[in-house]
């Protein structure tokens, strides 16, 4: 997340200006990763700044954001972090462990070979980033496990909305999980896998029930903290 290049920061060739895909994806993980608090007010200006790119492309990123409930857009006062209450954060487990049951059901009576190997892989990456300790890569690919069994069916609608509850629940684990590491992880995976693999469509179902319980569980919906950060030290 640190280039170490100044105030200023570019596409991996150092020239490319981030695409709003990209400037998207940095601001997301400084997010799951509890480097911008929620409340935490996005200045157009001083992320087109920080990022180096025009204000048309942080409005379209912060649009983004909006979408999926990461940020709140405000008229006349700007775009916040969202700041989502205990009962947001229960409503988001809620859906999670209905989208997900049907999901991973469907899932393990359809799965071909390529696509155990191609979670496997998944698995196998998540493993190595938590060996590494890297956390972004922790978030970004525990997600990803999540994400690509829905699209593993090919279902848009499925895809869409689990998009959005992944998002969503980084960030309510974010706020709400006392300890920052990160539990959703490469052990309940591989079990949710061997289920799958072996289309043993009730073990699937009944281990990703514990797998969500267990992320819920770990929250302490009692507090939030809610500070604001300064862009720049964060991107910069
Ligand atoms: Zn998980």
């Amino acid at each position: 997340m640190n280039t170490g290049e100044g105030t200023s920061i570019n596409g991996a060739d150092g020239a490319s200006p981030l695409s709003v895909e990209e400037i998207r994806d940095r601001i997301w993980l400084a997010i799951a990763s509890r480097q911008l608090s929620p409340g935490t007010r996005l200045k157009e200006e001083e992320l087109a700044g920080v990022f180096n790119v025009s204000r048309g492309r942080i409005r379209l990123v912060l649009k983004e954001l909006g979408r999926e409930g990461l940020v709140i857009l405000q008229a006349n006062r700007g775009a916040f972090v969202a700041a989502p209450t205990a009962e947001d954060a229960a409503d988001v487990f809620h859906l999670r462990r209905v989208a997900e049951t049907r999901i991973i059901r469907r899932l393990a009576e359809t799965i071909s070979p390529e696509g155990v190997e191609e979670l496997r892989g998944l698995v196998m990456a998540e493993a190595e980033a938590v060996a590494a300790g890297d956390k972004s890569e922790i978030i970004r690919l525990s997600g990803a496990f999540h994400l690509r069994m829905a699209e593993l069916l090919r279902s848009n609608f499925l895809i869409c909305i689990m998009r959005e509850l992944i998002a969503r629940s980084s960030l309510v684990t974010a706020i709400y999980r006392p300890q920052h590491d990160v539990h959703c992880g490469p052990a309940d995976h591989v079990k949710l896998l061997d289920a799958l693999a072996a289309r043993d469509a009730g073990r699937a179902v009944e281990l990703m029930v514990e797998h969500i319980d267990l992320l819920e569980s770990e929250l302490d919906l009692s507090q939030s903290v809610r500070k604001s950060n300064d862009l720049n030290a964060i991107f910069s």
